[in-house]
Formats: C-alpha cells, structure tokens, sequence
C-alpha cells in the first residue's frame, strides 16, 4: 500500500501486545457477563503504545486545513476567524459542568445567556423572538418552513401546500422544502441576478404558503426588489422566509424583519464566528415576527419577575412545531456561548463593521482579479462573488484546476461549481476578517495560477503536487470508496 497516499493507518501501526494504560489493580473482584451478551471473538482493536498514539494523530493533525491555518475563502460559508476569547469562555468549568436537567434555580446564569442571545438575535434581525433550538442552518430552514405551515393550517388555510424557490437558491432551501412535505415552485433571475419580479406574479396563488429568499442571495448581490416582492407576497396572503447564511454583511446595517420577512434562521458557525468543525456542531436559531411566537418550539427560554424560566411544550393543544432535535435541551449550549461572546466582545458600536469590510474585501478581490478571471455580472457585490472560469477561453485549464492548483500555494480553495447558474463557478468570500497583506496574497498567486495555465497549463492540470493527496480520481472514489481500513489496506 502507497504511504504517500493514505498516511500509516493506526491499525499499520499496531504491534500484539502494546497498550496506552495501565488500570490500578482490581480490588472489586469479576462480574461474569451473561454469555448470550459478549462477542464470539475479541474485536479487532489496534494495539500502540500511548507515544505511537500520540504522534499518529499529531501528524494527522498536520495534514488538515482550517481557518487557524491559512486563508479559507469558501465561498457562501463564512469561514471567519473564530476569536480564542470564544474557546476560553466555552471550556469555563462553570458552563461545561451542568446538566441539562438541573434545577432550574441553579442554572440562573446559563439561561439567562440563552435569553440574551434571543434578544440580541431579534434585535440584529428586526425579528421578535428567537428558538435556539435547530443544530444547523438546514435544521433551522426546516423548522422555520414548519412554522409557516403550521401558521396557514391554525387558521383553517389547507390549501397552502406549496413555496416559491429562486433559481439561485443553496440547495439546502428545496431540500428543506421537500422534507416538510411542501412542493417547489422555481422563480427564474433576470441577466443581473437577481429574483425576476415578473416571473414571480403568475406564480402567487391562493396555494401558496410562502416565498424562501437569501439575501444578499448566491450570488452575492442584494435583492434590490425585496420590499416590492414582500408586498406581493403578503398580499397573496403567504410569508416571507429568509435564508440569514448570508445575513454577515448586513450584520447592523440592514435588518430582514424591516424589509418584509416574517420567519428567519441565522447560521451562527457563519455570520456569529462559531467553529465549523468537520460538519458541526453548529446552530441555526430561528425567529419570527411577533404573532408567530406562539408557534416556536419549547423549550423556550423567558424572563419573569422571579427570574428566567422555561416554557414547557403542551402535547396537543396548539399548533406548536415540534423539535427539530430530541430531548427537552435548549440547543447546542456550548455553542450559543461561543456566539453570544462573540456579540459582546464587537458591541453594538463594533458589529456594525463586520459587513462594510467583509463587502470591501469581497470587492477588492473582485476588482483586482476580473483581468484573468471571467466575471459574468459585472456589478458591485456584497461578501462574495462569482468568476465564470478564466477569462482566456482557450486554456484547457478549468475551474477544478485552478482550485486544485491553490492548494500547492497554501490556499484553501473557493467554493467551485456552485452556485448553477455558471458552468465554470468560482464562489469567492473572503471575510472580514482578513489583512490586505494577506488578500494581496491571494490575489498575487491568482495572477500567477492565470499565467501558468497560458504557458505550462499542465503543470495546473496535473496540480495538486504538494499535498500528502494528489488528484482523486473522482469517478473511482465515488464508484469504489474505500471505507475502511481493510480495503485501504488491500490496496
Ligand atoms: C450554508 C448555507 C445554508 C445551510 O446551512 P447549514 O448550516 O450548512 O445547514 C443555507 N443557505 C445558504 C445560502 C448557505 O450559505
């Protein structure tokens, strides 16, 4: 089996034997198992000593890329600094030590966090009230699209069984569409990219329960027809749901709930500088204008006279939507923590920066590059933009390959072939939170990778040559994974 390609595997390591603990000696005597409860045969462990263990994982480590190593535009996920602050505050003992079924009076302090995160979530978003409880932005389109049908049936309106969709909608919104049982109705983007308002009216009816936006949407450009759109739709007697993974820009310069939007969810691993770790634990509070709180989930956190409580579910008495996760929990606790520190650390006179500098970023690279890259909407953007591809159509290099060539340079790659509405999609997001020496960076080896792809293209084609993984062959990878150590082995 080829190292260079797969690392040594723990199991490679294993010698019969070896052990990384020592238990003090048994003074309790055995507890013999029922037979019909233990395995036939021993499992098939690795066996290393604590030092092997320890240095495996180590240079693991190393192979992975993250915000900590190196600039990340992945564009549409936000991969902004995440503030040490956070972490230290998140590991106090004093938060990671209670149970979520602890007495309410002992947990005073933790919930009045939770509390406060509402709050300050409704007063970013022009919203009334928030649920802390969805995991993820998808958990909280989910939950959000619940409400709105919940909303229609309390009121007897059966009818309302489907949801207006943008052609340039993360695939998130129609999925989250389908799984609440909801049929898609797709609105088309004018040339500029923006929600074509003409297209929309023909498809607002009385079976209508609402209409999905993110804004600024894909893209990266501002829905200039919000309150017109908005107007319509409410007229039709649906709701307007916003898709807040883009909210970051925005962030104390525009609220959802001023321009028309009735039910919303944030993504706090994007626009609130919670970790994205491998897939979560992230969170996608939910809010909603003030005559829809009844319909939130419970638990919900509120403040009496005698201090903060939480508001039970009443099994069916109302048309409240149900949990999108199990348990009576209130979220995921540590990251709320990390979200609501992040709040109080900018302020209110801070926070209102992120977006003017995460636009100005977006749009200095934008600039600075649109010679070599093909920019199909030549407009200004908000956090983030779409190239077409290079701009030199005679190059066999594509996309895949600049962004494979990024990764020999130390650069994370941008989100490529999303959004659908180009062939050649090049998402770019800086964030704010980037030095122009560092952006400078960037923009000098996008330049250098235009350049090569004109005069030594496959050296780009053949490109990554730097990593502990060459090029994947996509297809093979997806046609025979190999997902455990027995077939990486057999290799
Ligand atoms: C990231 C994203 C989502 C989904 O959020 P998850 O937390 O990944 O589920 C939805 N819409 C847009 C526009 C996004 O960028």
């Amino acid at each position: 089996m080829n190292n260079r390609l797969y690392g040594n595997l723990i199991f490679e390591l294993s010698q019969p034997g070896r052990k990384a603990y020592s238990l003090p000696k048994n003074e309790f005597g055995n507890y013999e198992f029922p037979s019909n409860l233990k395995r036939e045969k021993d499992a098939e462990l690795p066996e290393c000593d604590e030092l092997t263990v320890v240095r495996h994982y180590t240079n693991q480590s190393g192979n992975n890329f993250g915000v900590n190593n190196g600039f990340y535009p992945l564009g549409s996920c936000t991969m902004k600094y995440n503030p040490v602050i956070n972490e230290e505050i998140a590991a106090m003992p004093a938060f990671t030590g209670i149970h979520p079924l602890q007495p309410l009076n002992t947990v005073q302090g933790s919930l009045e966090v939770e509390y406060n995160l509402q709050q300050a979530l409704a007063s970013i978003s022009g919203l009334y009230d928030f649920t802390l409880n969805p995991y993820a932005g998808a958990h909280g389109e989910l939950t959000g699209l619940m409400i709105i049908r919940s909303y229609h049936q309390s009121r007897g309106d059966m009818k309302r069984t489907k949801v207006i969709i943008p052609d340039s909608a993360h695939g998130t919104n129609p999925a989250s569409a389908a799984v609440c049982g909801l049929e898609i109705v797709e609105v088309k983007s004018t040339p500029e990219g923006l929600v074509d308002v003409e297209d929309l009216k023909p498809l607002l009816g009385d079976d209508i329960a609402g209409m999905m936006m993110t804004n600024p949407n894909t893209l990266g450009l501002f829905e200039k027809e919000i309150p017109e759109i908005a107007k319509l739709v409410h007229e039709n007697g649906g709701l307007m749901y916003y898709d807040g993974a883009n909210l970051n820009p925005l962030l104390g310069v525009a609220r959802p709930g001023d321009m028309g939007f009735d039910v919303m969810h944030i993504n706090l691993h994007k626009t609130f500088s919670t970790p994205h770790g491998g897939g979560g634990p992230g969170d996608g509070p939910v809010g909603v204008r003030k005559d829809l709180v009844p319909f939130l989930p419970k638990p919900h956190v509120i403040k009496t006279e005698k201090g903060f409580d939480v508001v039970l579910p009443e099994h069916g008495s109302d048309f409240t939507v149900e949990n999108i996760h199990v348990g009576p929990y209130m979220g995921n606790f540590l990251t709320i923590l990390r979200a609501y520190t992040y709040i109080l650390t900018l302020g209110k006179e801070n926070i209102k920066w992120v977006g003017p500098y995460a636009t100005l970023n977006a749009n200095y690279i934008k600039e600075s590059l649109k010679d070599d890259y093909e920019l199909p909407i030549d407009d200004i953007c908000m956090h983030e933009f779409v190239f077409d591809g290079l701009k030199d159509k005679s190059t066999e290099v594509t996309t895949m390959d600049v962004a494979k060539r990024l990764l020999d340079y130390g650069y994370h790659a941008p989100t490529i072939y999303f959004p659908l509405l180009f062939h050649e999609a090049m998402m770019i997001e800086p964030t704010e939170s980037e030095s122009k020496k560092t952006i400078d960076g960037f923009i000098e080896v996008m330049h250098k990778i235009a350049k090569e792809a004109r005069e030594i293209p496959n050296e780009v084609k053949d490109s990554p040559h730097n990593t502990p993984i060459g090029r994947v062959d996509d297809v093979l990878a997806a046609k025979e994974p190999i997902l455990n150590y027995r077939q990486a082995m057999n290799k």
